[in-house]
């Protein structure tokens, strides 16, 4: 079987990027190691206004799987907290499961093959002729034009065709609750150095479920560590009480040491996680998954039809370096600590780094609106 393009993972970035393909013209083939897309999902789900805006493709998505939320309420370890808004600006929650299955039913109605249960394990050069031959452990062998690595943090394209892989990383553990009592209007996130060190804790009433995870940093050589979610439901049951046991669990590793070096060689490209695309300041890794994604779609179609160059020798310049956020990361990570946070909340200092952090500072014409509680 030959195909023009095989893209590895069907999540945001893989299913961005062969639909753009496809529309576009080519012959694509998606291949997904899970039984669905939205099959032990390891992501909140929760897509920023920038993504919404700028991809039209989410605004085909059916309006039941997913909920506007406003604002941001930033809690110190003292539970004191900051309501963050922004005028415009707000978020999605979704039904991500759902989402991505939604996602694969309109990349096959543009045109693409995805098949679902099929593990990739390596990529061969095609001697002799320009693409790839990829091996499958039933069926025959699949020759490519061009390949596509979206295949996650843990990227195998990456490894098979010596790519870089990623080094720096979050450990994330989130639990799917049918619902919960908390302030529905906002994304509440939790600063607490015991329990989320380096990262977060978050609470949001989702779509389908109500969700309560922990991030915390991961050092390197050391295990991912321990995350106790019983602690952080403990200390905040006067602000989120899940109804009922939790029903599932969504737990991964989320890159946060920034674009990897080494993501593109001759007729092969990484994209979203694989490629490290993700926000180091706020985990978040959706908006660059769909739109790096679609534009490698874009660009191999271009290739392929001989309107532009091998993207490989360019694209990967357009990708998101993060540097302001790999420095508020590394400024977090060094100077996380519970007493001067609680100090610094409602501070001008703090409230413009929240809104930095949060809202991009965008869809404010100039600050976020806020006030500081106990
Ligand atoms: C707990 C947690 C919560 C998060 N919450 C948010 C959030 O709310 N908002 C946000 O923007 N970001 C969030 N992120 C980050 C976000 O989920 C990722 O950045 C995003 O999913 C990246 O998309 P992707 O398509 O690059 O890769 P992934 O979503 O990791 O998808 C990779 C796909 O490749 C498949 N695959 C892997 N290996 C193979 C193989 N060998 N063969 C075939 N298929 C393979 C996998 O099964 C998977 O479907 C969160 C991450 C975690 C861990």
């Amino acid at each position: 079987m030959s195909f023009d393009l095989v893209v590895v993972g069907a999540s945001f970035a893989g299913l961005a990027a062969a639909r753009a393909a496809a529309l576009a013209g080519l012959r694509v083939l998606v291949l997904e190691k899970k039984q669905s897309a939205g099959a032990r999902l390891h992501t909140t789900g929760v897509i920023v206004k920038d993504a919404i805006e700028e991809i039209a493709w989410l605004q085909e998505v059916p309006p039941a799987l997913v909920r506007r939320i406003d604002g941001v309420r930033l809690y110190a370890p003292n539970l004191r907290h900051l309501d963050l808004y922004a005028p415009g600006y707000y978020f999605w929650a979704t039904d991500a499961p759902a989402l991505l299955d939604w996602m694969v039913g309109s990349v096959r109605a543009s045109g693409a093959e995805v098949r679902l249960e099929t593990l990739f394990t390596e990529a061969r050069p095609v001697s002799g002729a320009e693409g790839w031959e990829i091996p499958l452990a039933s069926g025959e062998a699949v020759r490519t034009r061009y390949l596509i690595g979206a295949d996650g943090p843990f990227s195998r394209v990456a490894k098979s065709l010596g790519l870089s892989q990623n080094r720096e990383f979050l450990f994330g553990v989130e639990h799917e609750y049918p619902d919960a009592e908390m302030d529905r209007n906002f994304l509440h996130c939790f600063v607490d150095r015991e329990l989320a060190p380096g990262y977060i804790g978050w609470a949001v009433a989702g779509v389908a479920a109500a969700q309560v995870g922990l991030a915390r940093r991961v050092l390197p050589g050391a295990g991912h560590g321990r995350l106790r979610l019983d602690g952080l439901l403990e200390k905040t049951s006067h602000l989120v009480q899940p109804l009922g046991p939790a029903r599932s669990v969504r737990a991964g590793m989320i890159p946060c040491g920034g674009l990897l070096e080494r993501v593109a060689r001759p007729g092969a490209l990484l994209v979203g996680d694989a490629a490290g695309m993700v926000s180091p300041a706020t985990a978040g890794g959706i908006h660059t998954a769909l739109r790096h994604g679609q534009e490698a779609g874009e660009a191999v179609a271009a290739f392929l039809q001989g309107r532009k160059d091998d993207p490989a020798a360019w694209l990967p310049r357009r990708y998101p370096t993060f540097r302001a956020k790999r420095a508020v990361r590394w400024l977090y990570e060094k100077l996380q600590n519970d007493w001067v946070f609680n100090q610094l909340l409602g501070t001008a200092a703090m409230r413009r780094l929240a809104e930095e952090v949060y809202f991009h500072r965008k869809g404010s014409k100039g600050r976020a609106t806020h006030a500081a509680r106990r």
